[in-house]
């Protein structure tokens, strides 16, 4: 596994996400419309912004967690069993915490 390839691929996914979910927090800070009927569809479309914005904190939180633990040198070991998690599982899953079998 190359380390700085994974941290390059971590750090351009943080920045893509936060832009993500600044967007997502002008958009549900917007004024509502006054009219009580499109004031009801702007209120489901923000419920749905809610969720995907919650998501994409969410993401940027275990990003971050693994760009600590690439700093720390613990990137790619498990934080419950403490064995390696596999090349597979971070090419798919590149933040992942635990391994798969912790993470099943
Ligand atoms: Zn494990």
């Amino acid at each position: 596994m190359n380390i700085d390839a994974m941290k390059r691929q971590l750090e351009k996914r943080l920045s893509v996400l936060s832009i993500e979910a600044r967007a997502i927090d002008v958009e549900l800070h917007e004024p509502g419309n006054p009219d009580f009927e499109e004031r009801a569809v702007e209120i489901e479309g923000e419920e749905i912004l809610e969720g995907l914005g919650k998501v994409a904190l969410d993401e940027i939180g275990q990003i971050k967690s693994a760009l600590i633990r690439i700093d720390l040198g613990t990137y790619g070991v498990c934080v419950v069993c403490g064995e390696d998690i596999s090349d597979a599982r971070l090419d798919a899953v590149p933040y992942a915490a635990e391994c798969i079998k912790c993470a099943g």
